[in-house]
């Protein structure tokens, strides 16, 4: 499996890793996700940690 290299578009979605279709893909504050549930989740996580690092 070829990862995606720094500063290209990427083609798999940040969250769940799934390959992003052309159309479909969802794009949030810099990353790529095959979804707005995927976008939640992963800003969901990424809130908690912001919590931990407080
Ligand atoms: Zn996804």
């Amino acid at each position: 499996m070829a990862k995606p290299k720094e500063g290209k578009k990427p083609t798999n979605c940040k969250q769940c890793n799934k390959k992003l279709s052309k159309k479909k893909w969802y794009y949030r504050n810099g990353n790529y996700f095959c979804s707005k549930k995927c976008w939640k989740a992963f800003d969901a996580k990424q809130k908690q940690e912001a919590k931990k690092e407080e």
